[in-house]
């Protein structure tokens, strides 16, 4: 509950063409609200109208919009004064109770059993947002209920206990015992301050920022964490989450009148008189006049000793920038970072000075801009050259301009994509982000004037601009283990100083917590809880449109779907004629397809021309098992396995977009030995990173791929082991460039031809009438095959893999938290998997796993995966202080369900919670891919029904059954197990054989 997400606000519109609708001429009016602005905005079709609650002194946007995923959001401004994490521990302690609802954490029931398509909090730098989704009424005006008592009377306000678990506590058993401290938070950021990528964009901040409230970590430092007081929490919550100082965002197709009684309801029993808004304002950082160097440290393991990352930062504005601004930057941004070819990130890949390229170029989600591009994986003595080199590029830029055209095609269909209502927060007009058209005309007629629009741009943003900070981070290999003996100093000096009564008060206060949290709420408290009926379920399953035509013997897929005039193709070729051993080449190889120029085109202008007529083109490989016979359990290596060029552009350019394809497989280059070089640094530094910061998914795809092809092929391909591979690759592009070469030569060979082809298009009815010639045009142009190999399947692939034999494994990686998991198959191939074990496995990850590896166990979060076509299992554990003890938690969980206490009203919670989340909206591109890939594996719309049937009728008996089926499974299980050295360790102690881990380094 702290990054940034997505809101599921881009689904359906009405459209261009709309007119505006009868309720646009007079937004509803309400006696305990003024109306300060209406708008249409034609761009999105939507009706929009600007209140202030008269009591409360709440500014409200409501949306009217034919949308029926109704979203609402309350965002409270809680600039922080310190790194003490209280905007972030309040954003998890708010949801932990509240006055009219009394459990111990609503958040939770409404996970488990709402029809909720978005439910989060996010904790930003200078604000906490609380929004949520619903595509049914009853549940959306649900769900309000619970936000809105959650954050203006939330239980935390008056029992400290919520804070000690959220936030932190000292923990004790036994007077014997060392101090420790545990908290949600303070372990969930204890993994943060362990990815070098989130420090370094913590540490650029903070530099960025050294006068205003962005120069401390609203999320919280480890270190300072503990200094959080109760009192101060308290006082934080009434100062900041007050009516007045909020701002409430309602979208969607329900009554406006409806919302603004609902509201109401909360906001009556607040004044504005009590409330100082102004205490909240962000105070604008005034920009410095010359440039300066920073440097911090980060966690590094000892063969990357030398890798420091560098980055050059700029503070871009010091007033409001306007929407022409803003979208001038945007495409600045584009042409500079925005893809592999864009004139600087080229620049630094190109230089061979570093790894990867780190920084991200512009952020503008704060109230003001900044913008940062470098290196990781740089040579201590070649960081001042990668300060010059981003210099002079930008120099370079201001003096020759740019090829402009090359991204307007991406602006055009990222406009009709776009929803941004950020601005509203710092006094601006919530709606004029919306607007578009005018500034882009504006923008394209100073263009055609010849207006050196972005030539200006830079120099006055970046080369004239003093508030700029080079940023050195340094690598430190003894940085966790320092971290950790400064932690244990101050605890046993904190424990020193205590008397024995301070020591009993601290066990008192461990146990009240434990007993606290372990006590189950009553039925009274639950049955506060607002919920919806089984009766107030969809029973039909939802499906999407698709026809399958075949063109000159090649399938054609399409799904008519409102798409705003644009057009998604999907170009699959079948690649399971490749030998196995190549499979791990194929992360290379669709790189170097659109990174390495294409016939008469190099590079550079291979990506123009991708910009200047599409929204992007982009390659991807997709794998999935064939469903079983009538539903049953899949046969584990009946595989299909495509290289996807996937691609948008508004319906004009189809022909175009389909032409740019053709040449991306027909005559792409492949053969840059520099550009696979600097590939593969980057493949690999990105490989490094995401271990530490998502170490549980690759538990989980090692777990899974001792069973089963596919995720086998996702573990050689993208998992733990690939990491060797893509070493060995940067090996063979340095040393044996030609031999590698051919190797991705016949594999192009392999998979690109006719006999492979499939496409698959999503759009407007008359987006898709308008592909059809340009598709078969398309198709005559490609390669006939030029020889006969075996026909095509995975069946070959199942004889080359190896699956591992090791029992429980073990990767150590620069840590301070653990991700553990343990799986296996809970299903043989030919059983049948019922429906309704994906209620039990839901109910698991919300419940049982929540409870005791996140609330008890103190780590991030506790999950399960059930995987109904391949019959496998598995637990995870994120962010986890403990090993072993979560490790008994799974081993418990057999036991657990096999006298669990469920009421009638938890299993229907259950049932409508996993019905949601089958039934959670998508995009028209995604709802397109989804059913094209249901296609490709044979699940059929019959099945799927077959499944919710079978979702909606669990009962009781089932979370038995399940038990009984993980009690089988117990004894086969394996582990695995990301994290640091010490855990394996002491985990290790005691146990001996195959039980015992199997450790190895990443
Ligand atoms: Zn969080």
């Amino acid at each position: 509950m702290e990054a940034r997400a997505n809101t599921g606000q881009k689904g359906a519109r009405g459209g261009q063409q709309a007119a505006p609708p009868a309720a646009a001429a007079a937004p509803p009016a309400h006696p305990a609200y003024d109306l300060v602005s209406q708008d249409f905005v034609q761009e999105y079709g939507a009706a929009t109208a600007l209140y202030r609650h008269r009591k409360s002194g709440a500014e409200v946007l409501s949306v009217q919009i034919d949308d029926d995923n109704k979203v609402f959001g309350v965002t409270f401004r809680t600039p922080p004064e310190d790194s003490s994490g209280v905007p972030h521990i309040l954003e998890h302690s708010v949801l932990c109770g509240s006055r009219k609802f009394p459990t111990k954490e609503p958040f939770v029931e409404l996970l488990k059993g709402s029809l909720q398509t978005f439910l989060n909090a996010f904790t930003y730098p200078d604000r906490t947002c609380y929004p949520v989704a619903s595509q049914n009424t009853k549940d959306f005006y649900n769900l309000i209920h619970v936000y809105l008592d959650a954050v203006l009377f939330p239980r935390a306000a008056s029992d400290p206990l919520v804070m000690q678990q959220e936030g932190w506590h000292y923990e004790l058993e036994d007077p014997a015992q060392p101090l420790a401290y545990k908290g949600v938070v303070f372990n969930e950021m204890k993994g943060v301050y362990s990815s070098p990528d989130a420090l370094h964009g913590r540490a650029r901040k903070q530099a960025l920022f050294p006068d205003n409230t962005y120069g401390v970590d609203s999320g919280g430092d480890p270190q300072d964490i503990p200094n959080l007081t109760y009192d101060y929490f308290q006082a934080f919550h009434r100062r900041f989450y007050h009516p007045a100082n909020s701002r409430v965002y309602f979208y969607g197709d329900d009554a406006v009148p409806e919302r603004l009684e609902l509201l109401d309801e909360y906001l009556r029993e607040f004044d504005a008189a009590d409330a100082d808004p102004a205490a909240s304002a962000i105070q604008w950082q005034k920009k410095r006049g010359a440039p300066w160097r920073h440097s911090a440290r980060f966690p590094a393991r000892a063969d990357a000793a030398r890798a420091h990352m560098v980055s050059v930062n700029w503070l871009l504005n010091d007033a409001p920038l306007t929407p022409r601004d803003k979208l001038t930057l945007s495409i600045l941004n584009n042409l500079l970072v925005g893809n592999s070819a864009a004139v600087v990130r080229k620049a630094l890949t190109d230089s061979g000075l570093g790894a990867s390229v780190i920084g991200g170029g512009l952020s503008d989600e704060l109230l003001q801009a900044t913008w940062g591009i470098g290196l990781k994986g740089v040579a201590p003595e070649k960081v001042d050259e990668v300060e010059a080199l981003i210099l002079s590029t930008l120099a370079k830029c201001a003096e020759e301009g740019f090829e402009v055209s090359a991204s307007m095609g991406h602006v055009e269909v990222a406009s009709l994509e776009l929803n941004s209502h950020d601005i509203w927060l710092y006094g601006g007009s919530p709606t004029e982000a919306l607007h578009f058209e005018a500034p882009l005309a504006a923008l394209k007629a100073d263009l055609a004037a010849g207006v050196p629009v972005f030539q200006n741009l830079v120099k006055e943003l970046l080369i004239d601009n003093g508030h700029r900070v080079t940023l050195e981070m340094q690598p430190d290999v003894g940085y966790e283990a320092e971290t950790e003996a400064r932690e244990k100093s101050k605890l046993e000096a904190v424990k020193a100083s205590m008397t024995a009564q301070d020591i009993a008060d601290v066990i008192a206060a461990t146990k009240s917590l434990k007993d606290a949290q372990a006590r189950e709420d009553s039925a009274e408290a639950r049955a506060m809880l607002p919920t919806l009926a089984l009766a107030d379920l969809d029973k039909s399953v939802k499906t999407t449109p698709i026809d399958i035509g075949q063109v000159d013997g090649v399938t054609v897929v399409s799904h008519a779907l409102p798409s705003s005039g644009i057009l998604y193709a999907d170009v699959g070729m079948d690649m399971t004629g490749i030998p196995l051993s190549e499979y791990p080449l194929l992360g290379l190889f669709s790189r170097l397809l659109l990174e390495s120029g294409a016939g008469a085109r190099d590079r550079v202008e291979l990506s123009r021309h991708i910009n200047t007529h599409t929204g992007g083109v982009y390659c991807s490989t997709v794998t999935g098992t064939r469903a079983g016979a009538n539903g049953a359990v899949a046969a584990p290596d009946d595989v299909v396995g495509y290289l996807f060029l996937r691609g948008k552009a508004v319906s004009a350019k189809t022909p175009e977009l389909l032409s740019i394809i053709r040449s991306v497989v027909r005559e792409a280059r492949l053969d840059s030995q520099q550009r696979a070089v600097e590939i593969l640094k980057e493949m690999k530094a990105r490989l490094e990173a995401s271990v530490v910061g998502s170490g549980h998914s690759f538990a989980a795809t090692r777990i899974d791929s001792r069973h089963a092809l596919e995720p086998y092929l996702n573990e050689i391909g993208g998992g733990l082991s690939s990491l060797a591979t893509v070493k060995a690759n940067l090996a063979a592009a340095e040393e044996d460039w030609p031999a590698l070469l051919a190797r991705l030569e016949e594999l192009r060979a392999a998979i690109f031809k006719r006999d492979n082809l499939i496409i698959n298009l999503t759009g407007d009815q008359g987006v898709l009438d308008a592909a059809e010639q340009p598709v078969r045009d398309f198709i005559a142009s490609m390669p006939e095959s030029a020889s006969v190999l075996a026909p095509a399947s995975g069946a070959g692939w199942a004889k080359e893999a190896q699956f591992s034999p090791i029992r429980n494994e073990g990767f150590i990686v620069p840590t301070q938290v653990n991700y553990v998991g343990k799986g296996g198959r809970l299903f043989e191939p030919g059983e049948k998997a019922p429906g309704s074990f994906q209620v039990v496995s839901r109910y698991l990850r919300t419940g049982y796993l929540w409870d005791n590896v996140r609330v008890m166990g103190g780590a991030y979060g506790g999950f399960c995966n059930f995987n109904p076509t391949l019959g496998l299992f598995s637990f995870l554990s994120y962010r986890d202080p403990n090993l072993a003890k979560t490790l008994d938690v799974y081993d418990a969980c057999a036991d657990y369900l096999g006298d669990v206490h469920l009421t009638q009203e938890e299993l229907e919670r259950g049932v409508i919670g996993t019905i949601g989340a089958m039934d959670a909206p998508q995009s028209a591109d995604a709802r397109g891919f989804t059913s094209f890939k249901r296609y490709l594996v044979g699940i059929t719309d019959e099945q799927r029904q077959r499944v919710r049937d079978e979702v909606l009728a669990t009962t009781k008996a089932d979370f038995a059954a399940f038990g009984d089926r993980l009690r089988a499974f117990n004894g086969s299980a394996r582990a695995a197990v990301v994290g640091s050295r010490a855990a394996l360790e002491a985990a290790n102690e005691g146990r001996a054989g195959d039980a015992a881990f199997h450790v190895e380094d990443v």
